[in-house]
């Protein structure tokens, strides 16, 4: 999942990134809001965090301009402001949640997870496709019952497809929402990753959809 991290604390920005890259998901780090606005429009996101004390423009019109614009991606809001009239006014240009700062890193996370999930119209934290399970909250992945074990590239890769489950999903898509903006790789990558991902689940989950990408679905269900 890619995240559009907005915060004008470098210090707090990149403690927050270590903890949501150790949870899996791609960052993308802007610093003020003219940057949050481009990005927002120019890429897609899973979830934004979005911090409302911003040089250039403040996260609240951030907000509502991007969903003006009809920009539909869940939004984190982050603030120190604690006020309740802070929080309506945050609510009212979009926000999904909200949390004041101090927070726990943890609980950034498990929110987004929430928000991402929601965003899909999931309530249940744990995915069940054919004989496939995904737990959302500790990453575990079985088949027919077998612990599954993925490295972290594999495990991300995974966890988009199924949060993307039934659609065809190009390379360049998989790659987007995987790695960060700057991580410098081959796209080619992703299919090597896929075939080990396959080789592990063992079942017929992960489909070719020739000249067009990859599709996650458990084809007894169709
Ligand atoms: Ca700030």
């Amino acid at each position: 999942m890619k995240i559009l991290l907005v915060e004008d604390d470098v210090a707090l920005a990149s403690r927050l990134a270590l903890a949501l890259g150790a949870a899996g998901f791609a960052i993308h780090e802007v610093r003020d809001g003219v940057e949050a606005l481009h990005a927002g429009r120019q890429h897609q996101f899973d979830a934004a965090i979005l911090d409302l004390g911003l040089p250039a423009l403040d996260g609240l019109t951030v907000l509502d301009r991007l969903r003006r614009e009809g920009h539909r991606l869940p939004v984190l809001v982050l603030t120190a402001r604690e006020r309740w009239s802070d929080k309506l006014a945050a609510f009212n240009a979009g926000a999904d949640d909200y949390v004041i700062k101090p927070f726990e890193f943890d609980e950034v996370v498990v929110r987004l997870k929430a928000l991402i999930r929601r965003s899909r119209g999931d309530a249940h934290p744990e995915f069940a496709i054919g004989p496939l399970r995904l737990d959302t909250r500790d990453g575990r992945v079985s088949v027919h019952g077998e612990a599954i074990a993925l490295t972290a590239q594999e495990h991300r890769i995974l966890a988009y497809l199924v949060h993307k489950r039934g659609s065809v999903v190009s390379r360049t898509e998989i790659f987007e929402h995987v790695y960060a903006p700057d991580e410098d790789r081959d796209s080619n990558v992703i299919d090597v990753l896929v075939a080990r991902i396959r080789r592990k689940l063992g079942a017929p989950l992960i489909h070719t959809v020739r000249g067009a990408g990859y599709r996650l679905a458990w084809e007894a269900d169709a």
